[in-house]
């Protein structure tokens, strides 16, 4: 006697390990209490343009100030390279036109940082000015 075909259910015990997010299904303890310190962590908030003013102004008035490249960019978390670039980068700011009538001073361009240091009180007055442009104390 031939048997007939029989409809049958099997019914698969699934374990996994929740974080309180019902789409998640974590494998491990240790992978689900990841992710709910992730979801806990706060959200890294990027920097406003007005920050990196700041901070750039404040990177260029220590420099000029006497601090060396890299005691500043320890305070910073900055390589002495990323200093410089952003000092002449204030310097060239303010070197423009706007705040330089009489750009009879040698540029910045070609300058060395003890050029730029013999000038001190001419810069740090600039970068006042261009601070003040900028709207930061
Ligand atoms: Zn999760």
């Amino acid at each position: 006697m031939l048997h007939k075909p029989k409809k049958k259910m099997k019914i698969v015990k699934s374990e996994y390990w929740t974080c309180g997010c019902d789409e998640h299904y974590h494998k491990t303890k240790k992978v689900a209490q990841k992710c709910i310190e992730k979801q806990e962590s706060p959200k890294r908030v990027r920097p406003s343009e007005n920050d990196y003013k700041i901070r750039n102004l404040s990177i260029a008035r220590m420099v000029l100030g006497g601090s060396t490249y890299s005691y500043t960019g320890e305070q910073f978390s900055l390589t002495n390279e990323r200093i410089r670039g952003i000092l002449f980068k204030i310097l060239r700011q303010v070197s423009h036109s706007q705040f330089n009538p009489k750009p009879n001073l040698k540029t910045c361009c070609s300058a060395t940082l003890s050029n730029v240091r013999q000038n001190n009180e001419y810069w740090l007055g600039q970068i006042d000015k261009l601070a003040a442009y900028w709207e930061i104390k």
